[in-house]
Formats: structure tokens, sequence, C-alpha cells
């Protein structure tokens, strides 16, 4: 079962996502000297990586339980790196200004849920994603590399974890 996010990558998982990397590294290679002027943006730049990576990625997720609206992966800690982080961010800036402030609100209610916590408290505590609005990922084709590659052939400990994050292994 594939069911950590960040901890533990399975091997096949792994190497998947290196082959993507560098085919998607290299698919974008000739368009790199065009984002230091500006034209494309962070946010093309990781839809393009996503691509590849979703394609190497399809053949995991044949027999999964994962489907829209089944979200308790999405209250756990989860990382994006820099550059995901910066397509995201113009994701939000671009977003009418209800639905930013919303993201705002979220970001800053988690900060001050996870500001006090160890580590370790918070890998124990369910703390929802500012980008899932009613069950679904608000994001779905930015979403991070993080959660592209969680997934899971049973729901039963995804809902586990969730409802006794404490006893978990996640
Ligand atoms: S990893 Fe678990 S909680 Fe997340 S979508 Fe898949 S089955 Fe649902
Ligand atoms: S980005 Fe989307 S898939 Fe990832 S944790 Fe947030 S809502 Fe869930």
């Amino acid at each position: 079962m594939l069911f950590q996010r960040d901890k533990k990558t399975s091997p096949v998982a792994a190497r998947l996502a290196q082959t993507a990397y560098r085919d998607g590294s290299s698919a974008l290679g000739p368009k790199l000297p065009t984002m230091r002027t500006g034209e494309v943006t962070p946010r093309a730049v990781v839809i393009g990586f996503y691509r590849h990576l979703d394609d190497a990625m399809g053949v995991l997720h044949l027999g999964t339980a994962c489907q829209s609206g089944c979200d308790y992966c999405c209250y756990y800690h989860t990382v994006a790196s820099p550059m995901e982080v910066f397509a995201i961010r113009e994701h939000v800036m671009g977003l009418d200004g209800p639905e930013r402030e919303r993201v705002f609100d979220q970001l800053a209610q988690n900060l001050e849920t996870i500001q006090p916590l160890t580590p370790d408290q918070h890998n124990e505590t369910n703390v929802p994603c500012p980008f899932l609005v009613s069950r679904h990922c608000s994001i779905y084709d930015l979403r991070p590399v993080a959660c592209r590659r969680h997934h899971c052939v049973d729901v039963t400990p995804c809902k586990a974890a969730f409802h006794d994050p404490r006893t978990s292994d996640r």
C-alpha cells in the first residue's frame, strides 16, 4: 500500500517521479532562458512538469480507492517545492477578491494552529489545506507533487488516520 505522503515513498513511485522530473526538465529545457525574462511563469513550468509526472504515475493509480470528494488525506502536513509555491501564489493572486480572502483567512488560521506545535504534534494534528473546498481540491491541476503521488488502495487507513491522527503513522 502506498500510504505515506512524505516520509516513505515507494521505490517504484520514486523512480517514476525521477524519470518524470528528468523528462519534464529536458522538455522544458529550451524554454528555460525565456523564464528569466518573465515570459514563462512558474505556473506554466509546473503544469508542464506535472503533465509528465501524471503520465508516469498513471499506471500506479489503477485500482486505488482515491476518488473525487475523498479528502481524508487533505489534513496532513504536506510539503511543496519553491517553484510549486510560486505557481500556487500566482494562482491565488489571480483569484477574485472573496476567494483570495478565503484562502488568506484559512492560511492565517492554520498558522495560528501550527505555530505552537512541535513537528511531531503537527503531524498528529488535522489541519485543513487552505485549498480544500467542499471536500474537493480547488487547485487540482496545480496540486503539488506530494499530493499527486499520494494514493491508497483502501480508504480505511485514511479514515482511521483522519479520525485518530495520534495513533496513525502518517
Ligand atoms: S489517499 Fe486515501 S483519503 Fe486520499 S483520496 Fe486516496 S483513498 Fe481518499
Ligand atoms: S492541494 Fe489539493 S490535494 Fe493537496 S492537500 Fe490541498 S486540497 Fe488536498
